[in-house]
């Protein structure tokens, strides 16, 4: 008989929340919700809520409480609100297991709240590896927590290391798409805005990771993540840019044989099978035709056009909290761009500045790791 997995859903009002439930309601008899949080998004919290009856539901942003406890009165589901009431429910919550989707370092503190307590962790939220990757692992080896990759590049490197044997592993190798501005001309970069940097060509994403991608800081902070997941030395892991996103990534191994996951862009595949791993459930989802998507091309990411790719390769191989400092910065100046405060160069250097100036602190430290986290 399979058993009811109950998924803690952090993050539920964003592009990947919204995936999660879509993958649960599509198999009621396997999945049910056991929390739900957003940040400032209360009435389509609210509408959630409603309709997957979790015990609790959490608002970060405190404005929002009043507005919460209104919009699910009398339903008997508990209200939460604050920042400390995320990290309560990743730790105490009764969950199979923690889905974090949401975005940015305001995932750490849940995540590592949730390896903690022993708790599996469905990851998303790739800034809690890329800040606490070695205090994450650390925590995990005593706690016996696991983390299964929701991103679909490790997902499709968790899928091909399936059955394989760490020693006959090669090297890995990341795919990506080079964003909107993979052919734009190099001196006209000053100029993008960020609705020209908003337009994703094959994913449709949240706001950070849409930026991310566009610069390449995405593919820079999964190098980081996939070096937490898999344990391989940097020089074991490259990038390449495959414009078509078929291709999810790939696994080279001693003998030459390369193994490939591919399928359509659609994360509701990652995220299922981070629920159900190993088992793939069916679906009906939209299946590849590759005779229609035709060629398939691949090519080496110019670092003159994408310098986040050095960047993170720097930050990774100096080790200790520069990752961190790299989130960071990275995070802090999307934010300016998107407010139209820096040019999309800008966010380059604005990292670039960071990491030469920063002096490291101790990665397995949660008082540092906080405390890079509010530096401004
Ligand atoms: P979105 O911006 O669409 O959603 C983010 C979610 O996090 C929302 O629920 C939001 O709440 C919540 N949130 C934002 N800030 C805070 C905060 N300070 N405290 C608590 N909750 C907060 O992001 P995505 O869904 O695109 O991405 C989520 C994560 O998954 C990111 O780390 C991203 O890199 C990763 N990822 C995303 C993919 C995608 O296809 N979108 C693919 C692979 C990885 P509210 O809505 O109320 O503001």
């Amino acid at each position: 008989m399979t058993m009811m997995k109950k998924i803690g859903l952090l993050g539920s009002t964003g592009s990947i929340g919204r995936n999660v439930l879509r993958v649960a309601e599509t198999h009621p008899e396997r999945f049910c919700l056991a929390y739900l949080t957003a940040n400032t998004r209360v009435d389509e919290l609210i509408a959630q809520a409603l309709k997957f009856r979790p015990q609790t539901a959490v608002i970060a942003d405190e404005g929002g409480y009043a507005s919460l406890c209104a919009g699910l009165a009398g339903t008997g589901i508990r209200c939460e609100a604050g920042a400390a009431a995320l990290a309560d429910i990743a730790r105490d919550g009764e969950a199979d297991v923690v889905l974090n989707a949401i975005v940015g370092a305001a995932g750490m503190l849940p995540t590592l709240a949730a390896v903690e307590a022993g708790r599996d962790v469905a990851l998303s939220n790739k800034e809690s590896l890329v800040m606490a990757g070695e205090l994450i692992n650390h925590i995990c080896r005593t706690s016996g927590a696991r983390i299964f990759p929701v991103d679909s590049e490790h997902s499709a490197i968790w899928q091909c290391l399936a059955g394989e044997q760490d020693r006959d592993v090669e090297k890995i190798i990341l795919t990506g798409s080079g964003g909107p501005f993979l052919r734009r001309d190099l001196s006209t970069f000053d100029a993008i805005t960020p609705a020209e940097a908003l337009r994703h060509p094959n994913w449709s994403m949240g706001a950070k990771i849409t930026v991310d991608s566009a610069t390449m800081f995405n593919k820079g902070l999964e190098l980081i993540e996939a070096f937490h997941l898999f344990h391989l030395d940097p020089s074991r892991m490259e990038i390449l840019i495959h414009p078509e996103s078929i291709v999810h990534s790939m696994v080279q191994f001693r003998d030459g044989s390369v193994k490939a996951q591919l399928g359509v862009p659609d994360m509701k595949v990652p995220i299922q099978y981070a629920l159900t791993y190993p088992e793939h459930l069916l679906s009906d989802w939209p299946r590849l035709d590759l005779a229609a998507a035709g060629t398939l091309h691949f090519e080496q990411p110019d670092l003159r056009r994408f310098p986040a790719l050095a960047l993170a390769r720097t930050a990774l191989e100096k080790g200790k909290t520069y990752p961190a400092v790299f989130n960071m910065a990275n995070e802090r100046a999307v934010g300016r761009f998107l407010k139209g405060e820096i040019s999309f160069p800008q966010i380059t250097q604005a990292v670039r500045t960071a990491l030469e100036a920063h002096e490291a602190l101790d990665p397995l430290s949660r008082e540092d790791l906080l405390f890079l986290c509010k530096l401004n």
